[in-house]
């Protein structure tokens, strides 16, 4: 089974499944990873795909938004290595969750989804 699916308006992916199960995972993994097309802080469509090292040869993976620099970020499982877009409370690292405790009253009173569908601007000190 060959399949497209759109992502946004420039991104498109063909798939190849086996079955009607494999091709169902497929289309939710382009969904849920690569369907970005517009800022959840200013929904402007204007946001591009980055990937960061840190000093530590860590990489980053995020999607930008070129007019109100806010961000999603991105999480990778410990098993199977796969991308997910950090879009609640619970799946920010510690270290995350401190720098976006501003955050938390609405994760609490919304499911434990965090506002802007997980997009924010980074202040290193959030907190105060
Ligand atoms: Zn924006």
């Amino acid at each position: 089974m060959r399949c497209r699916i759109k992502a946004t308006n420039d991104l498109w992916f063909e798939v190849d499944a086996e079955s009607e199960d494999d091709l169902f995972k497929q289309i939710s993994r382009v969904q849920e990873v690569f369907s970005h097309s517009n800022c959840g802080k200013c929904s402007s469509p204007n946001v591009k795909f980055v990937c960061r090292h840190d000093s530590s040869e860590n990489d980053w993976l995020e999607v930008v938004c070129k007019d109100c620099r806010a961000k999603v970020i991105f999480g990778r499982t410990k098993k199977g290595g796969l991308i997910y877009p950090k879009i609640r409370w619970d799946q920010l690292s510690e270290k995350q969750q401190e720098q976006r405790i501003n955050e938390k009253a609405y994760a609490d009173n919304n499911r434990g989804y965090l506002p802007d569908k997980g997009w924010f601007i980074y202040k290193p000190n959030a907190a105060k």
